[in-house]
Protein backbone atom coordinates (compact mmCIF):
# COMPACT_ATOMS: atom_id res chain seq x y z
CA UNK A 1 0.00 0.00 0.00
CA UNK A 2 2.62 2.58 0.97
CA UNK A 3 4.39 1.04 -1.60
CA UNK A 4 2.07 2.46 -4.39
CA UNK A 5 1.40 5.74 -2.78
CA UNK A 6 4.88 6.45 -3.37
CA UNK A 7 4.50 5.47 -6.80
CA UNK A 8 1.75 7.58 -7.97
CA UNK A 9 3.26 10.52 -6.01
CA UNK A 10 5.92 10.52 -8.29
CA UNK A 11 4.32 9.84 -11.37
CA UNK A 12 2.77 12.71 -10.60
CA UNK A 13 5.57 14.97 -9.89
CA UNK A 14 6.64 13.85 -13.66
CA UNK A 15 3.70 14.70 -15.29
CA UNK A 16 3.67 18.01 -13.77
CA UNK A 17 7.52 18.51 -14.94
CA UNK A 18 6.08 16.93 -18.33
CA UNK A 19 2.95 19.52 -18.55
CA UNK A 20 5.20 22.24 -17.30
CA UNK A 21 7.85 21.70 -19.66
CA UNK A 22 5.12 21.55 -22.83
CA UNK A 23 2.62 23.53 -21.99
CA UNK A 24 -0.91 22.36 -22.26
CA UNK A 25 -1.56 19.33 -25.68
CA UNK A 26 -4.31 18.27 -28.07
CA UNK A 27 -3.89 14.38 -28.00
CA UNK A 28 -3.76 13.07 -31.76
CA UNK A 29 -7.46 12.35 -32.69
CA UNK A 30 -8.39 9.49 -35.07
CA UNK A 31 -10.53 11.21 -38.37
CA UNK A 32 -12.57 8.49 -37.05
CA UNK A 33 -12.32 9.27 -33.38
CA UNK A 34 -13.61 13.06 -34.57
CA UNK A 35 -15.99 12.49 -37.59
CA UNK A 36 -18.09 10.13 -35.00
CA UNK A 37 -17.93 12.86 -32.34
CA UNK A 38 -19.12 15.45 -34.64
CA UNK A 39 -22.15 13.48 -35.87
CA UNK A 40 -22.86 12.61 -32.36
CA UNK A 41 -22.13 16.29 -30.93
CA UNK A 42 -19.43 15.48 -28.68
CA UNK A 43 -17.25 17.90 -30.73
CA UNK A 44 -17.60 20.98 -32.29
CA UNK A 45 -15.73 22.80 -34.62
CA UNK A 46 -15.04 26.28 -34.32
CA UNK A 47 -13.25 29.35 -35.13
CA UNK A 48 -11.27 28.22 -32.12
CA UNK A 49 -10.39 24.63 -33.72
CA UNK A 50 -11.51 21.50 -32.67
CA UNK A 51 -13.90 21.82 -29.50
CA UNK A 52 -14.91 19.30 -27.23
CA UNK A 53 -18.14 19.00 -24.86
CA UNK A 54 -18.55 19.27 -21.14
CA UNK A 55 -21.25 16.51 -20.31
CA UNK A 56 -21.42 18.15 -17.77
CA UNK A 57 -21.85 22.09 -18.00
CA UNK A 58 -22.93 20.97 -21.66
CA UNK A 59 -20.75 24.00 -23.21
CA UNK A 60 -17.98 23.65 -25.86
CA UNK A 61 -14.13 24.16 -24.60
CA UNK A 62 -11.04 23.71 -27.12
CA UNK A 63 -10.08 20.14 -27.29
CA UNK A 64 -6.81 20.60 -25.07
CA UNK A 65 -5.36 19.96 -21.93
CA UNK A 66 -6.11 23.85 -20.69
CA UNK A 67 -9.61 23.58 -20.44
CA UNK A 68 -9.79 19.51 -19.53
CA UNK A 69 -7.88 16.62 -17.99
CA UNK A 70 -5.41 15.00 -19.72
CA UNK A 71 -6.70 10.83 -19.15
CA UNK A 72 -5.29 8.40 -21.47
CA UNK A 73 -8.51 5.75 -20.22
CA UNK A 74 -10.92 8.59 -21.67
CA UNK A 75 -12.22 8.67 -24.92
CA UNK A 76 -10.02 11.08 -26.91
CA UNK A 77 -7.36 10.87 -23.99
CA UNK A 78 -9.31 14.17 -22.67
CA UNK A 79 -11.72 13.62 -19.36
CA UNK A 80 -15.52 14.02 -20.18
CA UNK A 81 -15.80 17.20 -17.94
CA UNK A 82 -13.94 20.79 -18.19
CA UNK A 83 -11.93 21.88 -15.73
CA UNK A 84 -14.43 23.79 -13.70
CA UNK A 85 -16.74 20.44 -14.09
CA UNK A 86 -13.93 18.20 -12.95
CA UNK A 87 -13.12 20.54 -9.42
CA UNK A 88 -16.91 21.28 -8.72
CA UNK A 89 -17.37 17.40 -8.46
CA UNK A 90 -14.41 15.89 -7.67
CA UNK A 91 -12.73 18.93 -5.00
CA UNK A 92 -9.86 18.63 -6.19
CA UNK A 93 -7.29 20.80 -7.97
CA UNK A 94 -4.99 19.73 -10.95
CA UNK A 95 -1.82 17.37 -10.41
CA UNK A 96 -3.84 16.39 -7.09
CA UNK A 97 -4.53 13.23 -9.04
CA UNK A 98 -5.75 9.90 -7.85
CA UNK A 99 -5.63 6.80 -9.39
CA UNK A 100 -9.63 5.86 -9.64
CA UNK A 101 -11.21 2.85 -11.19
CA UNK A 102 -13.83 4.42 -13.81
CA UNK A 103 -17.82 2.93 -12.15
CA UNK A 104 -19.72 0.31 -13.86
CA UNK A 105 -22.19 1.93 -15.85
CA UNK A 106 -26.20 0.80 -14.80
ZN1 LIG B 1 -18.09 21.78 -17.71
Amino acid sequence: MKRSEIEIEEQTAADREAQARVGHVCPVLSRKHIQRGLQSGRYAITRLGLERRCTRCGEYWPADTEFFYFQPSASGGLNCYCHDCYRSVTGRQPGQRVITRQKEMT
